[in-house]
């Protein structure tokens, strides 16, 4: 089952202790079509400028993306400049150039229309409403946004979260959109704005998600070396809808699985900058992971 995925595709300039990287592709759409195709077929929608490389398109498609609602307008491709000290949990954005965003209007392809399974990646909210008004009955809609539209947009977003079933965001960020300290607090705070479940990354220490009758918590999978954080929550919510879409069960126990390949994949997308280790990445290796996370936080229940 194909997901639709609206998002921004971007050049991405990156600083972190270990390097620093100039342009380099990204975008929230990027690195969510990028690890979901490795379960599902993915049909993405975004725009780029004039000064978008066809060797990125190539990878994309290469992947099996459908690129027929990726638009190409004048001007110049979204940029985004960011900088993570040794607390790889926090990215510190140093630059937002929206360019060929400003004008933007997505327009959802006739056979992108009965998509079952939709993702707003992070993009301005009323872009994310106006992808809502042209689906017609998804089975499930996830959503990302992150502080830059909390603050500067927050009416538009808590239109859009209205309509939306699952909320992937970091912790700060649900934080700040409850204005509550406390998570579980601020999940039911969120909770109330029409979310059926809150999925909060949280980084090295991993995920926990809310629902109306259940918490569930999965660690993040402990690698030796951290490079580039940038593009994981992107990556998690891929492998999460990407596996959910795959299999068309969203039962609690299938629902905790997708969560697991979901940090998987982030895991490995953090292991190199811009999407380098998605893009040599086999399905075994997934496999693999996602049996050593069963056993990570594997134990006996008391009697
Ligand atoms: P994350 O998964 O949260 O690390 O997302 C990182 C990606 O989000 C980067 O590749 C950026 O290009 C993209 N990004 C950063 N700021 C924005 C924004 N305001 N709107 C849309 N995408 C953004």
């Amino acid at each position: 089952m194909s997901i639709l995925v609206v998002g921004s595709v971007a050049f991405d300039s990156i600083e972190t202790p270990f390097g620093q990287v100039d342009e380099v592709l990204g975008g929230s759409a990027t690195y969510f079509s990028t690890s979901a195709s490795f379960f599902t077929d993915v049909n993405l929608v975004a725009v780029v400028g004039e000064d978008f490389p066809d060797e990125h398109r190539e990878m994309l498609a290469g992947r099996g993306v459908d690129l027929s609602g990726l638009q190409t307008s004048p001007g110049q491709t979204f940029r985004w400049k960011g900088r993570y000290g040794f607390d790889l949990n926090e990215a510190h954005t140093l630059d937002t150039q929206l360019n060929v965003f400003e004008s933007f209007s997505p327009e959802i392809p006739e056979s992108y229309k009965n998509a079952e399974y939709v993702f707003l990646a992070n993009i301005d909210p009323e872009l994310q409403l106006e992808v809502l008004q042209q689906v017609e009955k998804p089975k499930l809609i996830a959503c990302d946004t992150m502080n830059f539209w909390i603050e500067g947009k927050r009416e538009a977003l808590v239109k859009t979260l209205a309509h939306v079933d699952v909320l992937v965001i970091n912790e700060g960020e649900a934080r700040q959109l409850a204005d509550q300290p406390n998570l579980r607090k601020a999940a039911q705070t969120i909770l109330a704005l029409g979310p059926k479940s809150l999925v909060i990354k949280r980084g090295e220490y991993g995920v926990i998600m809310f629902s109306e009758h259940s918490i569930f918590s999965a660690p993040a999978y402990p690698l030796e070396e951290v490079f580039d954080p940038t593009g994981a929550g992107d990556t998690f919510a891929g492998g999460f809808i990407g596996y959910l879409a795959s299999t068309r069960n969203l039962s609690e126990a299938n629902i905790r699985q997708a969560i697991v390949f979901g940090s998987v994949m982030a895991s490995f997308n953090v292991e190199s900058f811009s999407l380098d280790r998605l893009k040599t990445l086999e399905y075994k290796e997934i496999e693999d992971r996602f049996r050593e996370m069963k056993l990570l936080s594997d134990f006996e229940p008391i009697n």
